[in-house]
């Protein structure tokens, strides 16, 4: 049996490590707010190449306050893509504003470039680009129409930590970009977390006081905020994996390498990595026009797989007030239709992948 995802492997190889920064929590008693946190921030905004990271509660949280930080609210837009995650448009729904899709581009199945345009009005208050399954986004376009027009970018950088768009990492290219560390991402916490990174030491400020309450100094409340803030347990454990960060996504781009050659015959559409990308793999998906039948097949063959995404977010119920139906976006629903994630993590063995590229070429005849 080949599980699509799986934890425990890795964290034998870290479990002394990951027990001693617990253990030194515990002892430290102190639970918000604290040291951890703090050197998380620095070492993570070190590492992505931007000057802050503020530690929120999730992803979503992340992608909400930093939204809040640049001024979105109530009646205003916010244009982000069809086939994304729903946390995205939930993060844009929770700031008040309304989430307006684009199209994604049929060879990356990101943002595309050229719908955006076509997408801004002059209640647009912020652009939020996905940087899907771990490969970046072609920034420059849309910076160019975002700085044209005003418009603060907000990347969501969830499924892409250490993905570099021409040369540099993905999380300081707009105003702010937002990071989750859900245990499965490819820096994954034991539970729950998040962090906005940015370059602007008053958008970081105000996103330290809406995760703590709108809290300036203690006692002290300037603007209303919330209870959003990652906890010293997470952050001792990012601490710890972060360091391991740039093997373990080294090791997903060797299994991608190895899928893309033992698939190489085979009639699938394969990740395609842009001349201008260094994807990291989050999630190694490929297309087909049989894919129910596919995951059928690997599924009787004890192989997992799973489906990123099924249906976007305009045909999801909770969407159905944006007021759009299907054929407004072709491009996303095709690949809803099409796409299939096969088994990606760092510790996936070589046999597995060998062993999953057969069960597919049979299924192919
Ligand atoms: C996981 C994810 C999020 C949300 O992260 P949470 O930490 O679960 O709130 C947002 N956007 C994308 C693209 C994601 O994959």
């Amino acid at each position: 049996m080949i599980p699509f995802g799986e934890m425990t492997t890795q964290f034998q190889t870290i479990e002394p490590e990951i027990r001693r920064a617990i253990d030194e929590v515990l002892a430290s008693g102190w639970f918000i707010l604290g040291k951890q946190v703090q050197a998380f921030e620095e070492e993570f905004a070190a590492y992505v190449g931007a000057k802050h990271a503020v530690g929120v509660g999730s992803g979503t949280e992340a992608l909400h306050l930093a939204l809040r930080a640049v001024g979105v609210g109530a009646g205003d837009e916010v244009v982000t893509v069809a086939n994304t995650c729903v946390p995205t448009v939930s993060g844009i729904a929770f700031s008040g504003a309304t989430p307006v899709l684009v199209d994604c581009h049929p060879s990356t199945l990101t943002m595309d470039p050229n719908r955006l345009h076509d997408a801004i009005t002059t209640r647009t208050k912020a652009i939020v680009p996905v940087h899907l399954y771990g490969h970046p986004c072609d920034m420059a376009p849309i910076l160019a129409v975002a700085s044209r027009r005003g418009i603060p970018v907000i990347e969501d950088c969830a499924q892409a930590h250490g993905a570099e768009y021409r040369g540099a990492r993905c999380g300081a290219f707009g105003a702010a970009a937002a990071f989750s560390f859900y245990p499965s991402k490819n820096l994954g916490a034991y539970g729950d977390g998040g962090a906005v990174v940015t370059n602007d030491p008053a958008l970081a400020q105000t996103v330290r006081m809406l995760r703590n309450y709108g809290e300036e100094r203690r006692y002290h409340h300037t603007i209303q905020g919330f209870n959003s803030r990652l906890d010293e347990m997470q952050a001792a454990i990012l601490r710890v994996k972060l360091k391991h960060l740039d093997a373990w996504n080294e090791a997903r781009c060797n299994r991608a390498a190895a899928y893309t050659r033992q698939l190489a015959d085979v009639p699938l559409v394969l990740p395609a990595e842009a001349s201008w990308a260094k994807a990291i793999y989050h999630l190694f998906v490929v297309r087909c026009d049989r894919r129910d039948a596919l995951q059928e097949h690997l599924k009787r063959r004890e192989i997992g797989t799973l489906i990123h995404y099924p249906i976007p977010i305009h045909l999801q119920k909770a969407y159905a007030h944006l007021g759009r139906s299907t054929g407004d976006y072709p491009v996303a629903e095709t690949a809803c239709q099409q796409v299939l994630s096969l088994p990606m993590y760092p510790e996936l063995p070589d046999a597995s992948i060998t062993a999953i590229a057969q069960a597919i070429r049979e299924f192919f005849g």
